[in-house]
């Protein structure tokens, strides 16, 4: 069976697994959970089980369907994405059209929604529609990573599987088959948070994530100016603010438990990191936003 390549979440492997086995798929799915865990992988796998016309071995890879999932050129498969911000009316009308053409290859079709929860409240009215009264042929699987904005009604429809974090075991297996690395330490890992794409993220930036820790070991110094003059490197890697600073705040958790001495200092900095995430998302003062949160933790 297939999901073999894929890691964690066995449960909704086997599930989907048997439905494929059984003959018994569905007609809409939302497949939730937060980010950067598979689920796009999982849908993607899945629907070219679905696809494939090999009775006993799904995907088989050899079948014209299977070749031509792979090349991108299968005729019963649709992903749709947001365009722009959001998955617009228009998009879901072309795809109700779309649905009354019978298959081409094999005996379903399946639609991919992307970011589900970028449609908008028109797109999903319109789509509830198609998922009330289904063509016998269609299989609809919603991907989310807030389902809190996807319509109750929609989601009564369909047939939820929720994809839980990775554990850190998954996270380092993964790591290891991938980059053969291994040694992530205990608050890389944490900031990895049960997300692959995180993971890999980190693996890229680990240089840069090591002077983000050089930095709150310095704030055990209490020297102010060394602390200010530590501004570059956020400076460089404006596109990272946000891991540099989730792995800031890591760490200084972390400081609580081994520098008891200093515990509300490193609970007022902690805070100061959550408010400066928070002041970046809405300041265009970069470089000030930055500089004063250092000066503050210098204190
Ligand atoms: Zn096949």
């Amino acid at each position: 069976m297939s999901f073999n390549n894929l890691i964690g979440n066995d449960k909704i492997k086997n599930v989907l697994n048997e439905s494929i086995k059984n003959e018994n798929i569905l007609h809409s799915y939302l497949f939730y959970g937060v980010e950067g865990i598979g689920k796009k992988l999982f849908a993607m796998n899945f629907a070219k089980m679905i696809l494939c016309n090999n009775k006993n071995n799904k995907p088989c890879e050899e079948c014209k369907s299977c070749i031509e999932f792979e090349t991108k050129n299968n005729p019963d498969f649709f992903h749709i994405e947001p365009e722009g911000n959001s998955i617009k009316i228009d998009q879901i009308r072309q795809m109700q059209k779309n649905i009354l053409e019978k298959p081409i290859n094999s005996s379903k079709k399946v639609y991919i929604i992307d970011n589900a929860d970028s449609m908008t409240k028109e797109a999903q009215n319109c789509l509830l529609k198609t998922l009330e009264e289904p063509q016998k042929f269609i299989v609809i699987i919603l991907i989310a990573s807030n389902e809190n904005n996807i319509l109750a009604t929609v989601k009564s429809r369909c047939t939820k599987m929720y994809f839980q974090k990775l554990t850190d075991a998954d996270i380092k297996k993964f790591l290891n088959e991938k980059f053969s690395t291994t040694n992530l330490d205990e608050n890389m890992l944490k900031l990895c948070n049960g997300s692959i794409s995180k993971s890999i993220k980190v693996i890229e930036k680990t240089s840069i994530l090591n002077q983000i820790k050089s930095i709150v070991d310095l704030l055990d110094s209490n020297n102010e100016l060394d602390i200010i003059n530590q501004n570059e490197v956020f400076y460089n890697n404006k596109d990272d603010v946000y891991l540099l600073l989730d792995y800031m705040y890591v760490l200084l958790f972390e400081k609580i438990n081994t520098n008891k001495l200093n515990k509300n200092y490193y609970i007022n900095a902690m805070e100061l990191v959550q408010n400066t995430k928070n002041k970046l998302f809405n300041s265009n003062n970069y470089d000030m936003t930055i500089d004063n949160m250092l000066i503050k933790l210098g204190k």
